[in-house]
């Protein structure tokens, strides 16, 4: 059976986390979140964590060669999974394109990209209230949030165009009940 490989895109706070977990349990998959996996290095402090810390505390993005790689040695220790669920990855052009040759060379391509839709001001506020328990230093400052917004607009929204070119975007409203939109995106998968 050809494997379940999904993109779960959006905007920091658009749920993308939340998602998941609802999505890996109903078609057991494999989560693979770059932010959860570099987040696991900044508190064990590794050297790729510390290196990491402050572009992540600055909203900005993390090296491409970094998060590539962390993704392909998580795909090979789970060679055996349904399918995984990619959510924070890829964030640029040259992290789509290496997922895809990484795929590709298994003949287990992204079946699609869900793209969770949800406005600017809605994510501010998500962004914020997580802040209160996440202890995330990126959630806990406005100007953080809103940089990181301005990076998802400039680096990785374009993203949408790469996907759309494969036939493989679709828009999901990300606005309304965990269990409405997680309904939009089991349907969306089919
Ligand atoms: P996230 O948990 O997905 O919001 O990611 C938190 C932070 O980790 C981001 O703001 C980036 O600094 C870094 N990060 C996570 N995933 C990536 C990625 N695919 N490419 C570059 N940086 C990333």
């Amino acid at each position: 059976m050809s494997k379940l490989n999904i993109v779960l895109f959006g905007p920091p706070g658009a749920g993308k986390g939340t998602q998941s977990n609802f999505l890996i349990e109903k078609f057991n998959l494999v989560h693979l979140s770059t932010g959860d996996l570099l987040r696991a290095e900044l508190k064990a402090e590794t050297e790729l964590g510390l290196a990491a810390k402050e572009l992540m505390d600055n909203g900005e993005l993390v090296a491409d060669n970094i998060v590539i790689g962390m993704i392909r040695n998580m795909m090979e220790a789970h060679n055996e999974a349904p399918g995984f669920i990619f959510d924070g990855f890829p964030r640029t052009e040259a992290q789509a394109q290496a997922l895809d040759e990484m795929l590709n060379a298994k003949s287990e391509p992204i079946v699609a990209m869900l793209s969770l839709e949800v406005p600017e001001e809605e994510l501010v506020k998500r962004l914020l209230e997580r802040g209160k328990t996440s202890g995330r230093v990126d959630d806990q400052e406005e100007a953080t949030a809103r940089k990181r917004i301005v990076v998802y607009s400039r680096e990785t929204s374009p993203l949408k165009d790469y996907y759309k070119a494969q036939g493989k975007y679709k828009a999901i409203d990300g606005v309304g009940s965990l269990a409405d939109i997680t309904a939009r995106l089991v349907k969306a998968i089919g």
